[in-house]
């Protein structure tokens, strides 16, 4: 059974007194660089956002980007064009006309440039084939007709948790995992010691223990994981990195373009004074830093093509990029630092003996796959 809890760092969990008596093993995991969109992949190929090709969801791509039509609406007024309802039916529509299986939102780029954009995120990571580059644990057990239940996180949570159980009191699957994300949205709007994030935590625990009980009953053996795919930094300050930029009078599409994530300003230039100019405003910034290809190398986000950015300035832990083109709102708590950071460690919790002991969400993949492997084998099946 593998748990997966969205944004349940380590740091959260380690003062807790969580299931601990039926995981007694609880563990840092060094988290991959990025949002979830890049975590999740990784985690289910054990690959790094370099080889799969998942990062922050856009990328500058004026040739292939699907968004041509949103440029009609850029003559909205910002007051309409930016109220959240209206980009999230847009959101909607969009996906659908598109044809995208995946998560997806349109988030807050302005629609006047939308066109200049893909998203690297097309299809649903948890079903077979959801990878742009590579094989995921799915495609695995989908291959080897390992008996196994992938809860749909399209599904409501209560739901995916209902499935879960019902599928472990039926007793013919031997492979399961749960994904949950509601912890994320919460963290990201209340403070880990608020009675919301509390109850929920309890919430889970009260769940996971009946999934656990139910498995006994029913199973032979049961190896529990509950793991996460990075944790969740408190925001004690903001930098209005856009106005900078554009203060500086360049043009946005002529001389440069920029994908501002939360924790990530990423650039692409059209000529050399737009790079010199933007490089000298960031390298100023007292609460964010550019990256070194050294350093993306050694986090595994370092594109050959630059196709996620040429030049990446990374916000220190607690500082948010407001706006953003992620949301215009100050939030409580943010995630996509640094790996580095104490708050983005992910965590690893189990009741088994692993050999050899995972330091990397990365390597939850081979938690898994000789999970399925030890069915394969067992049922004589190769
Ligand atoms: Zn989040």
């Amino acid at each position: 059974i593998f748990v997966f809890i969205d944004a349940f760092g380590y740091d959260i969990a380690k003062d807790l007194d969580f299931m601990s008596d039926i995981l007694p093993t609880k563990a840092p995991l060094r988290t991959v660089f990025g949002f979830s969109s890049a975590c999740i992949p990784s985690i289910l190929s054990g690959r790094t956002p370099c080889e799969h090709k998942h990062w922050n969801f856009f990328y500058y791509a004026p040739e292939t980007s699907p968004f041509k039509l949103l440029r009609i609406f850029r003559f909205l007024p910002g007051i309409v064009a930016n109220r959240s309802r209206l980009r999230c039916q847009l959101s909607k529509m969009v996906k659908k006309r598109l044809n995208f299986s995946g998560y997806f939102q349109l988030y807050n780029i302005p629609f006047k440039y939308y066109h200049l954009f893909d998203t690297c995120e097309k299809r649903d990571l948890f079903k077979p084939g959801g990878l742009n580059v590579g094989k995921t644990i799915v495609d695995f057990l989908v291959e080897n007709s390992v008996p196994h239940l992938f809860t749909n996180w399209a599904d409501p949570e209560e739901e995916r948790i209902a499935q879960m159980t019902q599928a472990v009191r039926e007793g013919e699957i031997s492979f399961a995992f749960l994904y949950t994300s509601d912890l994320d949205a919460m963290l990201h709007f209340n403070s880990r010691d608020s009675d919301v994030v509390r109850n929920k935590i309890k919430w889970y625990e009260e769940r996971f223990r009946e999934v656990y009980q139910l498995a006994s009953q029913k199973y032979d053996m049961v190896d529990m994981y509950l793991f996460s795919d990075h944790g969740m930094a408190e925001i004690h300050r903001t930098y209005d990195m856009i106005s900078d930029i554009e203060a500086l009078g360049l043009k946005f599409g002529a001389d440069y373009v920029a994908m501002y994530d939360s924790t990530v300003g990423r650039f692409w230039f059209m000529n050399d004074e737009a790079r010199k100019r933007i490089t000298e405003t960031l390298s100023k910034i007292d609460c964010a830093r550019i990256l070194s290809d050294e350093e993306l190398k050694e986090l595994g986000v370092y594109f050959e093509d630059r196709q996620f950015g040429e030049l990446m300035c990374l916000m220190d832990a607690g500082a948010l990029i407001v706006p953003s083109y992620m949301g215009d709102k100050p939030l409580f708590g943010m995630h996509g630092y640094h790996p580095d950071d104490k708050d983005s460690y992910a965590l690893f919790m189990t009741n088994t003996q692993p050999d050899p002991f995972p330091k990397c969400i990365t390597d939850m993949y081979g938690l898994m796959r000789s999970a399925a492997g030890e069915w394969i084998e067992n049922s004589g099946h190769r």
